[in-house]
């Protein structure tokens, strides 16, 4: 079964997508990640993707459809926390025809934080290239700068965050991702999260959502 955690840049989805992994026992599916680590390893993904990341815009359907298979893999039964896809309604039509039978689509939550708190969280976002933690430079900065609490890798701001580039990917979210929300409310499978507060509080409210899945 899937859980889709849906939701603008900087929403946070990839913290709590990663706190539910650690605490409620889902595996985490982020084609953000995997397409970073493409893009790190220099393969032919990895270079077509670079292109359209670092404008902040999609990379094509067909594309993604194939890192979510290879990163979904055959194994049945098993719980997902999906991060990042789908991200237009085609994306979502695919996951919904393509893997029903394998891994459905149980709930659909948004992390829903207004344009204000985004673009700072977004501005002030910092992470590790080498294990994508992230920081933010005011409310939560690695110890030491620039050095990743976790692995000790180097702490940066992604391309992707400059001011310029975060302005591009909250409209695309406004034009192509918003329409996924009305998508899985016509099947009855979404939820709306507060998505303000602390990293804590958000996940209480997550971990609510899914209390039985959470042990409650
Ligand atoms: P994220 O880390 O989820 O913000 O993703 C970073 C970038 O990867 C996005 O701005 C897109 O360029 C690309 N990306 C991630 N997921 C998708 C997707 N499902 N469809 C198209 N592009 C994606």
């Amino acid at each position: 079964m899937i859980i889709v955690l849906t939701g603008a840049p900087g929403a946070g989805k990839g913290t709590q997508a990663e706190l539910l992994a650690e605490k409620c026992h889902y595996r985490k599916v982020s084609t953000g990640d995997s397409l970073r680590k493409h893009v790190k390893e220099k393969t032919k993904i990895g270079q077509d993707a670079a292109v359209y990341m670092d404008a902040g815009n999609l990379v094509p359907d067909d594309v993604l459809f194939e890192i979510l298979l290879h990163e979904i893999g055959t194994k049945k039964d098993e719980k997902i926390i999906l991060d990042g896809y789908p991200r237009n309604v085609d994306q979502a039509k695919t996951l919904s025809d393509k893997l029903a039978g394998t891994h459905a689509v149980v709930r659909a939550i948004h992390l829903d934080v207004n344009k204000d708190q985004l673009t700072k969280r977004l501005s002030g976002r910092r992470t590790c290239q080498d294990c994508g933690a992230s920081y933010h430079i005011e409310a939560n900065p690695p110890s030491s700068e620039g050095v990743c609490d976790r692995c000790g890798g180097q702490v940066i701001r992604r391309s992707d965050d400059s001011p310029d580039k975060v302005a591009n990917r909250l409209d695309v979210y406004e034009n192509k991702t918003k329409p996924v929300l009305d998508f899985y409310k016509d099947r009855g499978l979404f939820v709306k999260v507060d998505g303000a507060g602390s990293t804590q509080e958000v996940f209480n409210r997550l971990k609510n959502e899914l209390a039985a899945a959470c042990g409650g």
